[in-house]
């Protein structure tokens, strides 16, 4: 199967503003960012969507939802507020095949979302 670009970021293929990496995540900045900071943690697993994840995966979607927070404290924006966004398919508005979660902040984020 080709790899999606997400698949080449983590393996260092093609470069990324990473903020984050452990053996499970990598997480880096959005090149088409939606706020002021705008990262994108990547579970190294490949999993195409979070509806996608089994039973075996609840310790690393748990862990990805950690590490977010721990980047908004790293990138200063915990204590002003953040968003945590996983788009699932078409209406989801998806666009790369490879589970990922937006970390938005650094800004008054409107809800509803559009
Ligand atoms: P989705 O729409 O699938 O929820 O989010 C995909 C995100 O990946 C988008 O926000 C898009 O800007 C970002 N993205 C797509 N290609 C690249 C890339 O090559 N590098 C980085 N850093 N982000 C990317």
């Amino acid at each position: 199967m080709q790899k999606t670009i997400f698949q080449k970021i983590i393996h260092k293929e093609i470069p990324a503003h990473i903020v984050f990496e452990d053996k499970e995540c990598i997480a880096f900045k959005d090149i088409d960012p939606q706020a002021p900071i705008h990262c994108l943690i990547v579970p190294k697993k490949c999993i195409a969507r979070v509806g996608e994840a089994s039973a075996q995966d609840e310790n690393l979607l748990g862990h990805l939802l950690l590490v977010a927070a721990k980047i908004a404290h790293q990138l200063k924006i915990y204590d002003t507020g953040f968003r945590i966004v996983i788009n699932h398919g078409k209406d989801g508005g998806e666009s790369v095949p490879h589970l990922h979660v937006h970390l938005l902040g650094g800004r008054a984020l409107q809800w509803p979302p559009g």
